[in-house]
C-alpha cells in the first residue's frame, strides 16, 4: 500500500469525521485500499458502516507511516515493503547479485514475514558486508 511520502497532512481536519469513500478521494486511493488501511491499524470510531474515522486519527497514522519510511536502515538491516520498516535478513544470508560495476545487489528474506528483501550496496563496501552477512553468491 502506498501513500504518497509528502502527503499534505494539513489538509485533513482534524474536527472532522472522515468516510471510507472520502479517505480514498484525499489519497487518491480505492476504497478497498482503505480498508487494508484499516486492517494496518487505522482506528475507526466504531464498527458501525459507513465506516468514519476521526480527522485527528488519520493526521495521526499518516505521519506514523511517513516516519516509519523516513527510518534508516542500520548496516545490519534491509527495507521490508511488507512490514514497513528496517529488517534483519532471516538467518542473515543474503544472495549477491552483481547490477554492474557499481552496484551490487544484495538479496535475503525478512526474518519476520519472509518476504523478499533487497539492499543495495557499492562493491567497495562488499567486504565489510561479509562480516555482517552470510553472503552467498547466485549461482547460474
Ligand atoms: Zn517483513
Amino acid at each position: 500500500m502506498k501513500i504518497r511520502r509528502k502527503f499534505n497532512v494539513g489538509l485533513i481536519k482534524k474536527t472532522l469525521c472522515y468516510s471510507t469513500n472520502e479517505i480514498a478521494e484525499l489519497f487518491s486511493i480505492h476504497k478497498r485500499t482503505v480498508q487494508t488501511l484499516y486492517k494496518e491499524g487505522l482506528m475507526k470510531i466504531d464498527d458501525r458502516k459507513p465506516f468514519l474515522v476521526k480527522g485527528a486519527d488519520l493526521v495521526a497514522f499518516i505521519k506514523t507511516r511517513q516516519k516509519q519510511h523516513k527510518k534508516k536502515c542500520e548496516q545490519t538491516e534491509m527495507y521490508c515493503c511488507k512490514c514497513h520498516l528496517p529488517r534483519k535478513p532471516l538467518s542473515g544470508t543474503v544472495e549477491l547479485i552483481f547490477i554492474n560495476k557499481r552496484q551490487i545487489q544484495l538479496q535475503a528474506f525478512c526474518s519476520i514475514c519472509k518476504t523478499k528483501i533487497f539492499k543495495f550496496i557499492k562493491p567497495a563496501k562488499l567486504e565489510e558486508y561479509k562480516k555482517i552477512f552470510m553472503v552467498n553468491k547466485r549461482q547460474y
